[in-house]
């Protein structure tokens, strides 16, 4: 016997893959990517977390199929910002069915809690997304499956309901008492949640749709550097620390030009559809941000374009600029 247990690091996801384990079940702990979610360390925790338990890891790209179906025409609306939670959970269900029957697994499961999350964890939300998802029956939450309809795999036998949980509500001291009892460490998720329930991301993701349709290359652009919108319309990437510009640096997207310079200072990609006007405050915002101690007109590649330009703005003339 096999189950699927969506999976995304965080202690609810762990214990109910681990109280599944418990009975005797293989579990794969499938983590699905959206393009919003985990960072490397996020997913160097959820390796560990797997290890701790006994879990196979596994991770299924998914964001083509989220960008074109999910991210901006989700049935049942947005959250607070740009998170289409409820649709979203209905997709990673309907993609961890697929992968359940490619990989040979009879049922699927969730850290999901009843009440936890009062806008998409209450019993009508977690209903939705059952019919959503088309895995009615299939769906076991292990930590409030005695607060449930029993599920396929509780009335065939296959799971002992009586050994599952039955927690309701925010409070997490059942949690942390299983966390405890599992001898479960550094179980706290680094940071890097889904940045779609950021409302500075989201800003960008709404700033990007209004000027340009958005593909599954164009996240990064939006994850690195400080984003500018220039007024013809283009859009400026300048790196914040060596982190940002070695990212941005590699990053080949052909909607972009990236501007380089010999002086000591950020990498930059600008749209490449900018106007000479855009270009040419594209290259005074880049060199206010290069460090001083150069003097006179410098020049920028722009692409393979050389591009002339006088350093006579000042950083906080930038600001206007930052979306
Ligand atoms: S928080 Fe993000 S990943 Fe989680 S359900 Fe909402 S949109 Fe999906």
């Amino acid at each position: 016997m096999k189950a699927i247990a969506l999976f995304s690091g965080g202690l609810d996801s762990t214990l109910a893959a681990k109280l599944i384990i418990d009975q005797g079940i293989e579990v794969i702990a499938c983590n699905i990517n959206t393009g919003f979610g985990s960072t490397k360390d996020r997913l160097a925790h959820m390796k560990n977390m797997c290890e701790q338990i006994g879990a196979e890891f596994r991770s299924v790209d998914i964001r083509d199929e989220y960008i074109r179906e999910v991210l901006f025409t989700p049935k049942y609306g947005y959250g607070k910002n740009f998170n289409p939670c409820i649709d979203c959970h209905a997709k990673m269900f309907e993609v961890a069915k697929r992968v359940m029957e490619e990989w040979g697994a009879s049922f699927l499961i969730s850290g999901e809690v009843l009440g936890q999350r009062p806008m998409s964890q209450n019993s009508e939300s977690l209903q939705k997304v059952l019919n959503l998802s088309n895995c009615e029956g299939l769906l076991l939450r292990p930590l409030s499956a005695k607060a449930l309809t029993p599920t396929i795999p509780e009335t065939e036998g296959w799971v002992d309901r009586e050994k599952l949980e039955n927690i309701n509500g925010r409070n997490r001291e059942r949690q942390m008492e299983l966390a405890e009892q599992f001898g479960l460490k550094d179980y706290e998720a680094p940071g890097g949640g889904c940045l779609l329930t950021d409302e500075n991301f989201s800003n960008k993701i709404r700033d990007f749709i209004a000027h340009d349709t958005f593909s599954v290359e164009d996240i990064p652009t939006l994850k690195y550097g400080r984003q500018l919108r220039l007024p013809e319309g283009a859009k400026l990437i300048i790196g914040r620390n060596a982190e940002d510009n070695a990212v941005l640096e590699a990053i080949e997207n052909s909607k972009f030009i990236h501007i380089r310079t010999e002086l000591v200072g950020p990498h930059a990609m600008l749209s490449r559809t900018a106007t000479d006007n855009d270009k040419t405050l594209a290259a005074k915002l880049v060199l206010a941000y290069c460090k001083a101690g150069f003097e006179g007109e410098q020049t920028l590649m722009f692409g393979d374009e050389e591009l002339t330009a006088v350093s006579d703005l000042s950083r906080n003339d930038a600001q206007k600029y930052f979306i």
